[in-house]
């Protein structure tokens, strides 16, 4: 730390990201929950070739993009803000609705950028605890008088919470903003954007960076009543108005003019989880139902980080968390029929050589 940086940030402790290696065939690649599939042709052939010129600034509304995006959502494009990889779009949220007097809660385990961000942003929160099952209680949330952000399947353990359970929350807090965080939604889960017209409260985040299979594109968007995305917008345009670029907004046009794809990697990525998650059982893992590209799973008797370094020199990355509640797991992105095989005879490999296979 420099003698110039500001103290309000002494403390900060910076979001650590799953590693991204360098050499991406030294390792199968099983740690950030990406789409294990390349983007649709559509996408490559758009950044190509229908791109603003690069000497030129990008459009700073991204109408064309919004306008399309809306229709697919089905909402009006004032109902929608674009950003750079759903990470702003809470960064932005943290800004616009917390502050000194309205404080911030979300659950106790949950995406570690949210304490990140709250900090960054100066705001006190609140880590509500989940059920022993790992799943978030509803009525936890009931009347906080806190800006409420809940990832949803949540990370990392994948559970999910119905649109009804959603609206319970929605209900129990109109003076405050409830933010869904659905950069998972695509998995199995049903998104609450619908109830955007019935609660002016309701903000939902979704990300290009999963189902999409764009998150070199960094490309994010928020879905709220358009007082909601207005807010929303004066922070970004006093941040930084351009922060969605021209290559990418074309390879979005061509992602969403290809939507059979996108579903079709959906599809097979689901398929790949419920053989992982039938072949970790098999195993004896304890392995948590999941509405996400991803598997939170627990080995039978092997430490948790142990696993996870384990793992590693077979060449296989998964994300392990030091947090003593779930330091016995690891999150397993779901990738293809191979990358999964791979992993398991890793496993079974580490078992074996522990005595146990
Ligand atoms: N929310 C959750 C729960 C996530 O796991 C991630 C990915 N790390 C994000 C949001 C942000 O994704 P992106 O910025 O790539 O849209």
């Amino acid at each position: 730390m420099s003698r110039y940086f500001s103290p309000r940030f002494a403390a900060l402790e910076p979001y650590t990201p799953g590693e991204q290696p360098q050499s991406l065939e030294r390792y199968v690649k099983l740690n950030t929950n990406e789409c294990p599939f390349p983007p649709s042709e559509k996408a490559r052939a758009y950044a190509e070739a229908h791109t603003r010129p690069l000497n030129l600034y990008p459009d700073p509304d991204c109408r064309a993009l919004r306008v399309k995006l809306a229709e697919t959502l089905e909402i009006a494009p004032e109902e929608l803000m674009l950003c750079n990889g759903s990470d702003e779009a809470l960064a932005f949220a943290f800004l616009a609705f917390c502050d000194g007097k309205t404080a911030a809660a979300f659950p106790e385990i949950t995406y570690g950028f949210y304490p990140v961000f709250a900090a960054l942003c100066s705001v006190e929160y609140q880590e509500v605890p989940l059920r022993a099952d790992f799943s978030v209680a509803p009525e936890d949330y009931f009347g906080l008088g806190r800006t409420i952000f809940i990832a949803n399947p949540n990370a990392p353990t994948g559970k999910l919470l119905s649109v009804a359970e959603i609206e319970t929350i929605l209900q129990r807090n109109p003076d405050n903003v409830v933010v869904i965080d659905e950069a998972y939604i695509d998995f199995g889960g049903t998104s609450c954007i619908p109830l955007i017209r019935s609660y002016e409260n309701l903000l939902v985040t979704q990300t290009f960076s999963k189902s999409r299979a764009l998150a070199g594109g960094r490309l994010g968007f928020a879905v709220g009543c358009p007082a909601l995305i207005a807010d929303l917008n004066a922070i970004r345009c006093s941040f930084n108005p351009y922060n969605v670029n021209s290559l990418t907004t074309a390879a979005a046009m061509g992602t969403l003019l290809d939507s059979d794809y996108t579903r079709r990697c959906c599809e097979t990525v689901m398929e790949n989880r419920t053989y992982t998650a039938a072949e970790l059982k098999r195993r004896g893992f304890h392995v948590l139902e999941s509405a996400a590209n991803f598997l939170f799973a627990a080995a039978p008797d092997y430490d948790g980080g142990a696993l996870y370094r384990a793992l590693k020199e077979k060449g296989v990355l998964v994300r392990h968390f030091d947090k003593p509640a779930i330091a016995q797991y690891n999150r397993i992105s779901i990738g293809t029929r191979e990358q999964m095989d791979a992993l398991l005879r890793a496993l079974d490999e580490i078992l074996q050589e522990a005595g146990q296979g």
